[in-house]
């Protein structure tokens, strides 16, 4: 059966190099375990599709048009503001890009002080193991002075990746029920 409503909006968020393409070439790939009606392709910075989390098909529309570097700030402001949830990347081998998560984080809670966005900190390139740069106890940290869920994940071995997106509608699905 369909999910009423329309879908929830997943933005991914993170410095540049950190595996949001990569990321949203998984979600739009993978598209074995759905009828391909179900997946439409809107441009490359959005694309949209059932998965199943929990026996219970979720529409998910994942948005991958930040890029913190050539983007100004009225167009940060306004993925800010559009999300539903935000998977907010950094790479586990570049120390800069966990601090730009934890910059975003905070403009995220600036932009929305009253609701309560589910996000997940996401450490991408665990497969990179003799290039860490940022411990997996401290990413743990981070997401727990942050109030949001932490996860390693490796685009490149196709580690954890659905795990973080069905994560997030699990999330996002807590606080629809609570509502
Ligand atoms: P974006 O700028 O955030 O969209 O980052 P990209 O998805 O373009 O990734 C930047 C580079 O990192 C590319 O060369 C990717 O192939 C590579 N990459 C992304 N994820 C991983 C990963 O999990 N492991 C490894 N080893 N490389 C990755």
């Amino acid at each position: 059966a369909a999910p009423a409503g329309s879908p929830y909006r997943v933005v991914l968020l993170g410095a540049s190099g950190v595996g949001k393409t990569a990321f949203a070439s998984i979600f739009a790939g993978a598209a074995d375990s759905m009828d391909s009606d179900d997946c439409e392709l809107c441009g490359d910075e959005a694309s949209e599709r059932l998965i199943e989390v929990d026996g219970e098909a979720a529409a998910v529309t994942l948005l991958d048009t930040w890029d913190a570097e050539t983007d100004g700030e009225w167009a940060q402001d306004c993925y800010m503001q559009t999300g539903d949830a935000y998977l907010l990347l950094y790479s586990i081998t570049d120390r800069a890009s966990f601090l730009r998560a934890s910059e975003l984080r905070i403009s995220l809670r600036r932009f929305r002080p009253a609701q309560h966005t589910p996000i997940i900190l996401v450490g991408n390139k665990c497969d990179l193991v003799r290039r860490r740069e940022v411990s997996v106890s401290e990413g743990r940290a981070c997401a727990a002075v942050f109030d949001c869920k932490f996860i390693e994940t490796s685009a490149a071995m196709q580690h954890n990746v659905w795990e973080s997106f069905r994560g997030i509608v699990r999330q996002l699905r807590l606080r629809r029920d609570s509502k």
